[in-house]
């Protein structure tokens, strides 16, 4: 029998965000285990609060105060299943912290998810934007995910191509609040080849023999770079890219790139990608700041908050940004994190 989770009452969430935004929950329990979760779901239905599944907190803004129930997931569980020849299935609890895994991972020698080092945020949310970077995302490894449908009340196992993956996008987006993520699967292998394609691995590998290095080499090398590039949200309060890189049809691109005979782009059959930080950077954004949130001055993707910044100021930087690059290249820029809205007190 699981010990019901303690349900605490107006607990700040500073903490609990990437971006310290001091908003807090009006109701917050950790969850630890399944049947925690269900009873705890339960329990908000009955009451009619509304619900927030919490990981780390990295990937998300609160506009202010959260009127209803966070559900922290903190249920945690590493196990290897179907071990075959070079192949094996890790299982991960949606609580584990996602950079942990992937270490683990890639000193075991098992390769796939080692280019994801340094991502913030636990496993059960990496899945909810496809995370992605140097050249590798989720989806290349994910074979499974089991879910809390919250709309039929069942347990399911989604496979990959049930989760509509796309570039920072799945299922999970498009149907917010839906499912909860209890545990993911992940197929790695000690052989397949590494994906050092990015210009800053191969860079950073230079002279040294790509055939020898292990997974963990190229972890602690993605780790080399982001520490570079990314400042430390401990540091630095941020959510990372606030920005998705835009993709724009072929049409549109030339057009752009005719007037601006620099700016980078990704062509592709049909469309082509953007960089969202060169955009931001041309209107001049880089390195801005007010008394309380401004934009990294080596990183235009990244928004910083300063100094006790709330989530409004965050949004309205984000606006003002937003509405300059559309001004200037007439391409409209998406909010990466998703915006979690202020609940106001219904008045019981
Ligand atoms: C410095 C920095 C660097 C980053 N770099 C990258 C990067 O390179 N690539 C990249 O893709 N992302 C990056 N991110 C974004 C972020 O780390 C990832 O999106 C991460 O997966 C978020 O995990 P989290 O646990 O913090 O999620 P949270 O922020 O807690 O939640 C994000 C969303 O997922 C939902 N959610 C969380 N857990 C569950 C669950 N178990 N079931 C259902 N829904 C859930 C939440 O309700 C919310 O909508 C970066 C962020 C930071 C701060």
């Amino acid at each position: 029998m699981n010990k019901p989770a303690e349900i605490r009452e107006n607990v700040s969430l500073r903490t609990l965000n990437s971006l310290a935004i001091d908003a807090s929950a009006r109701w917050y329990a950790d969850v630890n285990s399944d049947d925690q979760l269900a009873a705890l779901l339960a329990f908000a239905d009955r009451e009619g609060l509304e619900t927030l599944i919490l990981g780390g907190g990295s990937n998300l803004v609160f506009a202010g105060d959260f009127d209803g129930l966070v559900l922290h997931m903190a249920l945690t569980g590493r196990r290897w299943e179907q071990v075959e020849g070079d192949s094996a299935v890790l299982a991960l609890g949606a609580g584990e912290n996602w950079h942990d895994a992937v270490l683990y991972a890639a000193a075991a020698g098992y390769r796939g998810i080692e280019n994801l080092a340094l991502i913030p945020g636990t496993a059960g949310a990496a899945p909810v934007q496809n995370i992605g970077a140097y050249g590798v995302e989720l989806r290349d490894s994910l074979v499974s995910v089991t879910v809390l449908d919250r709309d039929t009340g069942d347990w399911q196992v989604l496979a990959n191509e049930d989760c509509d993956f796309a570039y920072r996008d799945s299922l999970f987006k498009h149907q917010p609040g839906r499912y909860v993520i209890v545990e993911l699967r992940l197929r790695l292998s000690r052989s397949q080849p590494l994906a050092l394609g990015y210009a800053d691995l191969r860079d950073y590998f230079e002279a040294q023999k790509t055939d020898e290095l292990t997974p963990l080499d190229v972890a602690q090398a993605v780790m080399a770079v982001r520490r570079r590039k990314l400042p430390d949200p401990q540091q630095m309060p941020n959510a990372g890219s606030f920005f998705k890189n835009p993709v724009v049809s072929l049409a549109q691109w030339e057009a752009l790139k005719a007037d601006n005979p620099d700016m980078p782009g990704y062509p592709g059959r049909e469309t082509a990608k953007l960089a969202a930080a060169w955009l931001i950077d041309q209107c001049g954004w880089k390195g801005f700041r007010d008394e309380r949130v401004g934009v990294h001055n080596r990183q235009a993707l990244v928004l910083i908050n300063h100094s006790g910044g709330s989530g409004a100021d965050v949004l309205a930087l984000a606006d003002r940004i937003q509405r300059d690059v559309d001004a200037r290249f007439g391409v409209q820029l998406e909010r990466e994190p998703g915006v979690i809205p202020a609940r106001k007190a219904s008045g019981a």
